[in-house]
């Protein structure tokens, strides 16, 4: 048995302790209100815990902690060793807290346990180790000013970071903008998604314990109309990094531009292309990567390959491979070390992809697998992992996002029409092909409209690797020392020698 099959999970789950309030300044607080808000978990639709509901008043208390601290040089003042330090210590304590970690995770959210624990938490925790490592190893630049000057180019935290993360990968997806964020010496405050704030809540606490000085991180949970937007809008907060829909990144740009133009950047939606040439070298491979590739996470990824297209000469033998490896893909309780697919995040995320079920068949795609709600005893939000065939680029499944575990597959006769409907989509975010034509690979690279462009493999790369969107899918990248470019700012000192 492995470590995380070792592990009784409902038995913790039970004698579990939350941590549900603001962390402001260094420390939880209620909402100023006094409100708290329902957290469900999806796993069986019940009251998991009461979280407290944070708008405008904590927003600007949380605005007034970091503004302090990141003026005061608290924080971005400390030696870079000293900095490095503290958030190597917080990658340390994540470690020691990770099985803790990674039921919140599962129990807010409705991921699998294994894919918490195994994926989610690790991966934050290396998000975390990286910027801490890079610290001491930036330098800024020197201009070729020539004899009788010398021209600094050097770059600067900005003040105070506004984080607002989505559900799908909820401390992921955090640390992703927090970690460089603290690593460039900024201050931040961090609103999580009403329907998963428990692990970024915790956070704010093992940084304190790592180091990190209070006020530098604030966490605020509540409601995206509210604290979201009250973060979006406040006259003093220098940037907003975001991750989440297309529609409330829109949201932020007019908030931003109604407001102290403070700089935006944003992580949105996708509909990924997963195009399969006929000559593939291993068509088995690539099944079982399309496969995976929509029905990891109960296809609540930004990246999912949600259009499936495959030549036609070889598609029906290809759907059936695809049919054959989504067996491994059965919706089960998210704590069980077994499951493979967990509950859909909400009610409302339910109800929106079993929605979108019915307008591929009222549309004309044929269902070849799943197409229901699944586990219905439960009181949880399953859904099937569903494939529809027959499916073409007009269909509302082919163009809209459905953040679900929905495939849609499409059929090509020509290299340059596959690339044709990989871009007819209003997003760009990410993009596979597989093929062994080295020529066809490097055209997909150079003609797909997007920020990944991953051949003969689906969803890789690591924290040494951007990750982000062209087009409506957004712009700034996280991941990779590119990404601590955005929460800094360039300044120029010229000294004359003359
Ligand atoms: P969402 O509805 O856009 O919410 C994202 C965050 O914005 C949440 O914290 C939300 O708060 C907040 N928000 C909602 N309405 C707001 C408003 N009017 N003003 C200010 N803030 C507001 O997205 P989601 O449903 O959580 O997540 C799914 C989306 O995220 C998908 O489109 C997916 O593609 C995208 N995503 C993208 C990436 C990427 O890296 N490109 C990664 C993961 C997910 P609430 O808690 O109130 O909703
Ligand atoms: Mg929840």
């Amino acid at each position: 048995m492995d470590a995380i099959a070792a592990i009784n999970w409902q038995d913790r789950a039970d004698r579990l302790q939350f941590r549900t309030q603001a962390f402001i300044d260094g420390a939880y607080v209620s909402a100023a209100s006094g409100k708290s808000f329902d957290n469900i978990s999806p796993r069986d639709g019940k009251v998991l815990t009461q979280v407290a509901e944070c708008d405008a008043e904590d927003v600007n208390r949380a605005v007034a902690a970091a503004r302090r601290t990141f003026e005061s040089g608290v924080w971005r003042d400390q030696h870079p060793r000293a900095r490095k330090a503290v958030l190597l210590k917080l990658a340390r304590l994540m470690e020691e807290h990770a099985d803790e970690l990674a039921l919140l995770e599962t129990l807010d959210m409705g991921k699998p346990i294994r894919d918490s624990r195994s994926i989610d938490i690790p991966l934050s925790i290396r998000c975390v180790q990286y910027y801490a490592e890079a610290i001491d190893k930036l330098y800024d630049q020197v201009g070729p000013s020539g004899p009788d000057a010398m021209s600094l180019i050097l770059r600067e935290p900005l003040g105070v970071i506004g984080v607002v993360v989505p559900w799908n990968f909820p401390l992921m997806m955090a640390v992703w903008k927090v970690a460089p964020a603290l690593a460039t010496g900024n201050s931040v405050v961090l609103k999580p998604a009403e329907q998963s704030p428990l692990t970024a809540i915790r956070l704010g606490e093992l940084a304190v314990e790592a180091g990190v000085p209070p006020g530098v991180l604030n966490v605020v949970p509540g409601f995206g109309e509210t604290a979201g937007q009250a973060i979006g809008r406040h006259m003093d907060v220098d940037m907003l990094a975001f991750t989440g829909s297309t529609e409330v990144g829109k949201y932020f740009m007019r908030y931003s531009g109604e407001s102290n133009l403070k700089r935006v950047s944003l992580e949105c939606g996708g509909k990924t292309p997963h195009i399969i040439m006929p000559d593939a070298a291993d068509l088995d491979k690539a099944a079982a990567n399309a496969a995976g590739g929509i029905f990891f996470n109960q296809g609540e990824v930004c990246n999912a390959g949600s259009r499936l297209l495959v030549h036609e000469s070889i598609k029906d033998e290809f759907l059936e491979k695809v049919i054959h490896h989504s067996r491994r893909w059965t919706p089960g309780d998210p704590l069980d070390p077994a499951t493979t697919m967990g509950a859909m995040v909400d009610a409302k995320q339910h109800e929106r992809v079993l929605s979108y079920i019915d307008k591929g068949k009222a549309e004309g795609a044929s269902l070849r697998l799943g197409g229901a709600a699944a586990r219905t005893d439960t009181g949880g939000y399953y859904i099937e992992p569903t494939l529809f065939d027959g499916v073409d680029s007009s269909m509302t499944i082919a163009r809209e996002e459905i953040f679900g575990p929905v495939l849609s597959t499409l059929t090509f006769k020509t290299t340059e029409e596959a690339f044709k409907i990989a871009n007819d989509t209003i997003y760009g975010l990410a993009s596979a092909i597989w093929t062994r034509d080295i020529s066809t690979a490097m055209k997909a690279a150079r003609t797909i409209k997007a920020g990944s462009v991953w051949i003969n493999c689906f969803d890789a790369g690591d924290i040494t690797t951007p990750f982000g969107g062209f087009k409506q899918s957004g712009f700034g990248r996280d991941k990779s020392l590119h990404a601590l470019e955005k929460y800094t700012d360039l300044k120029s000192v010229w000294i004359d020698l003359s």
